[in-house]
């Protein structure tokens, strides 16, 4: 079979992670008998340094036109990057932003998956570990403050800043449907997080998850504060499966959870909408700290690759051939600097590309 992949490498170690990952599939191509065709699409700071915006329209149009994108990350340095001297909507994460709502990816899946051959990364104690855990975070992505209307205007003599949080039934029908669908796949439980003793759109997010719960009898469902779920996510993580909520939280909870399995450098993400369609991407930014130095790490670009062929092209044979690799790998104690044990022992350190070659190696 023919895919077309549209490749966004975007800024800072975007294009080194990305560049390893496309190297995996053209192997896993190889192997299996797939062709994988790459068209490339601007979008970030390097759109913005190229045509003066974050995203234009015919970049919209050839993800599109895609089968699904390949992403590495987008923007720069906050505090010294020009981008951020623009105005927000011109600025790199605007056009990630417009991306997501053009396409309507409106589910985002980030795994938290603590390896065995990685407890020594992770900063929580043993007995808190204990058999490692693996929980999927499912946050809804096009709406909620992020997209709502903003403003800042003077009033009565200072400066008052305005963000509005809105949710429809609907937008929230179709993200608890596809939580509780991959708790079905999973251990069957759903933990769905809130605000609901503060926020009308938590009462009303907790009122529709309930009626989506009705038509799942298998599958345990819980409500969670979101202040408690961040305090549980460090004292007892193997208690979640799958961590069902709204935007902003998700976006918080998702970084917590993936910092306690040790490393952002190996969680992939996928964006869904509707369609077999979806964009992926490593949980990670574009690290301009460690940008061009040949140390990122690649696996969780390459685990995204891996989600793309199970997600948007069921090829779920190719995709546990990419897990089963990087599950070696590690096994065979190649580490990347951001997954190198505490105490240094025992393992080799390598760089992005060399991680690449090792994985396409074990394939
Ligand atoms: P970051 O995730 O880029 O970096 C946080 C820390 O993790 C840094 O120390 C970095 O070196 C490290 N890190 C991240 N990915 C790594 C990898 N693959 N290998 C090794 N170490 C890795 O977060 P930040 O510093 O807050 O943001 C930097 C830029 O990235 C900002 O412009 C931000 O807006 C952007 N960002 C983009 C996305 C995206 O493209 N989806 C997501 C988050 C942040």
């Amino acid at each position: 079979m023919t895919y077309n992949i549209g490749v966004i490498k975007g800024d800072g170690i975007g294009p080194e992670i990305v560049t390893e990952a496309i190297k995996v599939l053209d192997a896993v191509g190889a192997k299996f008998g797939h062709q994988f065709n790459y068209n490339e699409i601007l979008m970030g700071g390097c759109s913005i340094d190229a045509t003066g915006e974050p995203l234009t329209d015919e970049a919209i149009e050839a993800a599109k036109a895609s089968d699904a994108v390949l992403m590495g990350s987008i923007g720069g340095n906050t505090s010294t990057s020009p981008w951020y001297k623009l105005p927000a909507d011109k600025r790199p994460e605007a056009g990630l932003l417009k991306l997501r709502k053009s396409l309507n990816l409106f589910a985002n899946l980030r795994p938290a998956y603590l390896y065995e051959e990685l407890k020594e990364a992770c900063p929580l104690r043993d007995d808190i570990i204990g058999e490692g855990f693996d929980m999927m975070i499912m946050r809804e992505l096009t709406g909620g403050l992020y997209f709502g209307e903003r403003s800042t205007k003077e009033e009565n003599g200072q400066l008052v800043a305005r963000d509005s949080l809105t949710y429809s039934e609907t937008e929230i029908r179709r993200i608890a449907k596809r939580g509780f669908d991959i708790a079905m796949k999973r251990k069957k439980k759903v933990t769905s997080v809130d605000k609901a003793n503060v926020l009308d759109s938590s009462r009303l997010w907790r009122k529709i998850v309930e009626e989506v719960a009705a038509d799942y009898p298998e599958v345990t469902y819980e409500h969670m504060l979101v202040d408690n779920c961040a305090m549980q996510l460090v004292k007892d993580p193997r208690q979640f499966d799958v961590i069902l909520t709204e935007n902003m939280f998700g976006d918080i909870l998702s970084d917590e959870a993936s910092m306690v399995t040790g490393s952002i450098g190996m969680l992939s993400s996928a964006s869904l909408n509707d369609t077999k369609f979806g964009l992926y991407e490593p949980s990670g930014g574009s690290a301009p700290d460690i940008a061009g130095q040949g140390i990122a790490n690649p696996i969780a670009t390459i685990l995204s690759a891996a989600m793309m062929l199970r997600y948007s092209f069921d090829l779920d044979a190719e995709a546990d051939a990419i897990e089963g690799a990087v599950k070696k790998v590690l096994k065979d104690g190649y580490r990347t600097i951001d997954i190198m044990p505490r105490d240094g022992s025992a393992v080799k350190q390598v760089g992005t590309v060399e991680m690449g070659d090792l994985i396409v190696a074990r394939l």
